[in-house]
């Protein structure tokens, strides 16, 4: 398959040299495009920054802002047979970014926020035949916010993680992960993201095949 894998945060520019942005390391997607690699799939990997070398035999696209990761994903779309959305899409960012560096007169300073597109659910409108897999991280009603969400963007299946009780899901230590399909079937698994990279690519193969 072609496969299309997003990673990493994004920025979401206040002035030329602040932003807001998130924790996300890209570790994770990063993960799954060195298994689709290795399991024979042609990838591009879409990026925001991070740190980490890029994933041998992929094609790497780096971005900055949700607005150009939207553009990169609408350009390799197409085709694509199958497109895996790992990154965290910032939700907002700023309305009114300043062109030049704000200055610390003011003793408060309020930034207006407008929403993002949602990339996913975008795609989902334009799926056709290929393969769409979201994520969700939940702090509450972990299966019932993922199958809305699964459903709404109109995905094959979705990895859900926990983010409560003891579960960590950040990083490579093992976590409890969720994976629902179109279908309903859920699957739980407990384990780092190697392995949990190459259970999303089998499922990727399986419901491109089946
Ligand atoms: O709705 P929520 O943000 O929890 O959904 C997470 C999924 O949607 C992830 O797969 C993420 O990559 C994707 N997403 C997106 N564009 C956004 C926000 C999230 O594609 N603006």
């Amino acid at each position: 398959m072609r496969i299309l894998i997003t990673a990493g945060p994004t920025r979401e520019f206040i002035d030329p040299v602040r932003f807001i942005s998130n924790s996300s390391t890209g570790f994770f997607g990063y993960e799954i495009a060195k298994a689709a690699v290795e399991r024979g799939h042609k990838v591009t990997l879409i990026s925001g920054p991070t740190f980490l070398a890029a994933p041998r035999g992929a094609k790497l696209v780096p971005v900055i802002t949700a607005l150009e990761m939207r553009a990169a994903v609408n350009r390799f779309f197409i085709s694509s047979d199958c497109l895996i959305m790992s990154a965290a899409v910032a939700d907002y960012r700023p309305a009114d970014p300043s062109g030049k560096k704000i200055k610390k007169t003011k003793s408060t300073l309020s930034i207006r926020l407008k929403k993002n597109p949602d990339i996913l659910l975008e795609m989902g409108k334009r799926k056709g035949k290929r393969i769409l897999a979201g994520f969700a991280l939940e702090t509450e009603d972990l299966i019932a916010n993922a199958k809305e969400k699964l459903k709404k963007k109109n995905l094959d299946f979705i990895v859900a993680a926990p983010l409560y009780g003891k579960n960590d899901p950040f990083g490579d230590k093992k976590a409890r992960f969720v994976i629902i399909d179109r279908w309903d079937n859920v699957e739980n698994t407990v384990c780092g993201k190697e392995k949990l990279s190459n259970i999303i690519i089998d499922k990727a193969e399986k419901m491109r095949y089946s």
